[in-house]
């Protein structure tokens, strides 16, 4: 198994997250979260793009194991407040 993934939940470097989001967010693709076809090929960051969503919240344990991790639109998963991942202040949002 990979043992990568032991330890104190090493967040992935930029390499090794692309393959994992590739791996967790194949084209055609479902949001977990709502249901609606995550779009690749967009920006990055754009709210309707892939990302990956913690099943076990990084805060709870969770960790960047393959099994705990869903495919998410990049929008929903910061609107779930689950922003683990590089959130750039782009949008203001009054919904937190
Ligand atoms: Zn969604």
């Amino acid at each position: 198994m990979v043992n990568r993934y032991n330890g104190p939940d090493p967040e992935p470097s930029g390499h090794e997250r692309q393959r994992l989001l590739a791996e967790v967010c194949p084209p055609g693709s479902r949001c977990h979260l709502c249901g609606e076809l995550i779009e690749n090929g967009l920006r990055r960051w754009h709210p309707r793009g892939p990302s990956m969503d913690h099943l076990l919240p990084r805060s709870k344990g969770g960790t960047w194991d393959r099994h705990n991790l869903a495919p998410a639109h990049y929008g929903c998963n910061s609107t779930r407040g689950n922003t683990d991942l590089l959130v750039k202040r782009t949008r203001r949002s009054r919904d937190w």
